[in-house]
């Protein structure tokens, strides 16, 4: 089992940051000068260049401008190659597909989104997305040294099914197989699927410098779902069922949930559940504009909806903070873009339920990354199959697990 890497993913992933970034600054560097400037040791240094070296990102040059006084040999150095590689994310997400380009440097070169109704079939969204990425290869984006595609499928999904389909809900299977047929006649590859929310984590806990490698992360959107990442591992449980929090009961008599069951968090803090409550309570709402307005006048009936749904956000999230013991929950989704007095209420929520505990306390911030969070972590998750998610579920691959590995206890 992968042992070498548990607990050390996500500093491996920061390390490679800062390789990148310094190569990105100063431009082509000997080694001794890329360690210095990165702050890492050579060995470190070493382990992390061959990586990036491997995947095309760094390429190693031998330069006569460079040649060192009076050895006569040229010296080598390490410089970016950014346009070696590119990776290609699709989140599917409910009302609207989002796709995200990134270069081998770790760049998003490329980012955009396009609505879809809810209840739009799998074919139609995926065809949708591929339209979508015509746009961006015909915008002047270079899409010719594709690596891989990472699709994102709102949940509950697990990668799992790929092998063992017993389990599979129809819909998710069905979501699974049009985009595994569509993505295969286009590029001539097999994407790597997982959970959008999941992705999306992944992406909040290695893209945002400060974030620690524990976060639990929850988008409130058109439905809910979550991810959770712990010790720098992205959790996917013994089913692949992780994250579904959307689901977690919050008023047993409340109305009908889509999963069957009555008075899920979805019931009441998804974005259709906040406008349908507001409505009732006398505040036409059609949309997402319309609710962002009435937060701009502090409209007292929104507000008070959206402390509802605020503190049953918090206390389904407090049970995981106190599971988990994050360092940080982030709140992404269109509610919390367009409402930030969701997002504080969700943190008080917090805060209250958790603050008898010394420490429990984690940082609850809304997503810096917005709706391409979940494109772009399926790049992340693509680009670190082989090192920050060694053990990750390749979707096609026969060598699938199922879980993932203990980490160590010694
Ligand atoms: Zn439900």
């Amino acid at each position: 089992m992968t042992t070498s890497t548990d607990g050390t993913a996500l500093v491996r992933w920061r390390h490679e940051a800062r390789v990148l970034a310094a190569l990105r600054e100063h431009g082509a560097l000997r080694r001794a000068e890329l360690a210095a400037a990165a702050g890492l040791s050579r060995t470190t240094l070493s382990e992390i260049v061959a990586d990036l070296v491997g995947r095309g990102a760094v390429r190693v040059v031998s330069t006569d401008a460079a040649r060192r006084r009076g050895s006569g040999r040229p010296a080598e150095v390490l410089a970016l190659d950014p346009s070696s590689g590119q990776y290609l994310g699709i989140d599917l997400a409910h009302a609207a597909v989002h796709v995200a380009v990134v270069d081998a440097s770790h760049d998003v070169i490329a980012s955009q989104q396009r609505d879809v109704a809810p209840g739009t079939a799998w074919n139609e969204r995926i065809r949708t997305a591929l339209d979508v990425v015509d746009a961006i290869a015909s915008s002047g984006t270079r899409l010719d040294a594709l690596q891989g595609v990472g699709v994102g499928l709102p949940g509950p999904y697990s990668p799992a099914w790929s092998v063992d389909r017993s389990g599979a809900r129809d819909s998710s299977a069905a979501a699974r197989n049009a985009v595994e047929d569509a993505v295969g006649r286009r590029f001539g590859v097999a994407p790597l699927l997982d959970t959008n929310t999941r992705l999306a984590a992944l992406a909040e806990a290695v893209r945002t410098p400060g974030t620690g490698e524990d976060l639990v992360y929850l988008r409130i959107a058109a439905g809910i779902g979550g991810g959770i990442v712990v010790g720098g591992r992205l959790v996917h449980g013994g089913r692949g069922l992780s994250g579904e929090l959307g689901h977690a009961t919050v008023r047993p008599d409340g109305p009908r949930c889509r999963c069957g069951k009555r008075g899920c968090l979805e019931t009441v803090a998804s974005v259709p559940a906040v406008l349908a409550a507001c409505v009732e309570r006398g505040v036409e709402l059609r949309g997402l504009a319309d609710l962002e307005q009435a937060v701009d006048r502090a409209d007292p009936v929104v507000e008070a909806v959206l402390r509802e749904a605020g503190v049953a956000t918090g206390q389904v999230l407090a049970g995981t903070v106190l599971a988990l013991n994050p360092t940080d929950v982030v709140v992404g989704g269109a509610l919390a873009s367009v409402a930030p007095p969701f997002v504080q209420q969700v943190a008080s929520t917090i805060t209250f339920e958790v603050h008898p505990i010394d420490g429990a306390r984690p940082r609850v911030r809304p997503s810096d990354l917005g709706d391409s969070g979940g494109a772009v972590g399926a790049i992340v998750a693509l680009q670190h199959r082989t090192s920050l998610l060694v053990d990750y579920p390749g979707g096609h691959d026969a060598s699938i697990v199922t879980s993932p590995p203990r980490r160590s206890t010694s």
